[in-house]
């Protein structure tokens, strides 16, 4: 039996009128191969474990041969970038191949990035290459392994097809999985454009697809829109607290069930700096680490101002205020369990702001630091004192901490056990991607497995790959990666 046909794939997306998308057929490349295989997330949709060398599969699945079991399509959308409203966007070199059902049964999109123009490509190629497909695929799986919502990495292959940046690249694929791919910036096409049937009727399949709990409630589409937020406010606090910088979050970026999306020039902090920007092009820091909440907010009265022609305004604004109080909550959450500290204290709030002044005017690194704090059951006070240059000052802070700590009901072994489920020891540092990217181009994907693999569980020791969770080296801080992918 073919291998396509042990998979349960459906069409929904297709259900939608035909100004929703365009049908498309991939581009073929020459010579895909795959760089890797995600075989675990494979398995939950039936593929068997040696999916990967099938030859055929790989045809299919890179766009070289027509499959009749796939439907692609480019899905229509427009978006504010930057501030600035771009009624032209649609998914320009990424293909809606169809959805897959798990084996609990949900539904995800199968989508090949980097297949060739469309008819929303505009001036570009249609095309991705491996370097960026790599920092994709690798912090999809990073964010996966912390907890954090984010679409996933299928599988990512390479190709013979040169592709012209600022250099020549080797062109790549990249097979995305997502619960939806539907953004804010859906709803925006079909608001701008005066198209409020079709509006209408993207908001009913959302509500039907993604928040069913929705649809029995007084205002369905109210509902729908507080669930956004609230997703959207959830992830930001996640971001927050892992020291994630996404880097374009504009509105065509930012999904509307608020899982981490269209992966470019992000960054994790090294060292701790709220104003840290990781987007090469982002001149005036909109998308800094610290404007992150506001913008998200930002992002979202964009999308209410969509949903005008069938929910109250004044009910969207109500909507939206609910956004800083509950990222605030998920945030102090997070930070609590960063901290170990699960007992409330009226000088709490003080502690916390003179701990990030200090980890900021120290430049201290974010990850090491909170792992340190983390490990205080095995490892002496050194740890913590080391990352900083003002050992007097850090020792005092350290035995504040400490006295603040023994007002916890937990002991510390128990308490570091905790915080160690909180605290990555691993994760994707721009250094560490680039590494594998310098590598990948030389034909050498070992490092990209080895990230992939210690990044599924960034909590865990793993002690053999200790020099993976070291201090970057100075040329690997702060680096600020170009949008061209
Ligand atoms: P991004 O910056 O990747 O979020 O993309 C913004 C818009 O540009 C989307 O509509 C993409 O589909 C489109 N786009 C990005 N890169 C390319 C490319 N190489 N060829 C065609 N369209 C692209
Ligand atoms: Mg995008």
């Amino acid at each position: 039996m073919p291998l396509l046909d042990r998979i349960a794939i459906t069409h929904r997306y297709t259900t939608l009128p035909s100004g929703f998308y365009r049908y498309v057929l991939p581009t073929p490349l020459d010579n895909p191969r795959w760089v890797i295989w995600n075989q675990p997330l494979a398995e939950r949709f039936g593929f068997p474990g040696n999916a990967n060398q099938s030859s055929e599969l790989l045809k299919i699945l890179s766009g070289t041969s027509f499959a009749e079991q796939f439907k692609p399509l480019a899905m229509k959308y427009a978006g504010h970038q930057f501030g600035i409203y771009n009624p032209d966007l649609g998914d320009g070199r990424g293909l809606l191949l169809g959805e897959l059902i798990s084996d609990s049964g949900s539904v995800f999109d199968l989508h090949l990035k980097g297949a060739g123009q469309t008819p929303y490509s505009r001036s570009g190629d249609g095309r991705a290459v491996l370097r960026s497909t790599i920092r994709e695929y690798l912090c999809s799986e990073a964010m996966a392994g912390l907890g954090i919502p984010t679409t996933r990495a299928l599988g990512m292959m390479v190709t013979d097809t040169p592709v012209y940046r600022e250099k020549v690249e080797s062109g790549a694929l990249l097979l995305r999985l997502a619960e939806t791919h539907i953004r804010f910036g859906h709803f925006e096409h079909f608001f701008y454009t005066e198209q409020h049937d079709h509006l209408q009727h993207l908001a009913d399949k959302v509500i039907e697809w993604h928040f069913p709990q929705c649809q029995h409630t007084k205002q369905p589409y109210l509902a729908m829109f507080e669930c956004i937020v609230a997703l959207t406010a959830d992830m930001i606090a996640h971001w927050q607290a892992k020291g994630f910088a996404h880097g374009v979050m504009n509105t065509d970026n930012m999904s509307i069930l608020g899982q981490t999306f269209d992966y470019g020039p992000f960054g994790f902090m090294d060292d701790y700096e709220p104003g840290y920007i990781c987007n090469h092009s982002d001149y005036q820091g909109r998308y800094a680490f610290n404007n992150q909440p506001s913008i998200a907010l930002w992002n979202l009265t964009a999308l209410a101002q969509a949903l005008t022609p069938f929910i109250v305004r004044a009910d969207l604004e109500r909507a939206l205020e609910q956004f800083t109080p509950r990222l605030q909550s998920q945030y102090s959450t997070y930070m609590r369990a960063k901290f170990g500290l699960v007992e409330k204290y009226p000088e709490d709030g003080a502690f916390f702001n003179d701990s990030f002044a200090f980890m900021e005017s120290e430049g201290v690194d974010y990850t090491r630091f909170f792992r340190a704090l983390s490990c205080l059951d095995s490892h002496d006070s050194a740890s913590i004192i080391d990352l900083f240059v003002d050992r007097t000052k850090a020792e005092k802070w350290l035995s504040e901490y400490l006295l603040r700590c023994e007002k916890e009901a937990l002991k510390t072994p128990e308490r570091c056990e905790q915080m160690r489920k909180a605290n990555p020891k691993y994760i994707l540092r721009n250094y560490l991607a680039q590494q594998a990217i310098d590598k990948a181009e030389q034909g050498d994907f070992s490092l990209v497995h080895t990230l992939a693999d210690v990044l599924k569980t960034p909590y865990d020791e793993q002690p053999e790959y200790n020099h993976l969770a070291k201090l970057p080296p100075e040329w690997g801080k702060r680096m600020a990666i170009s949008c061209s992918s």
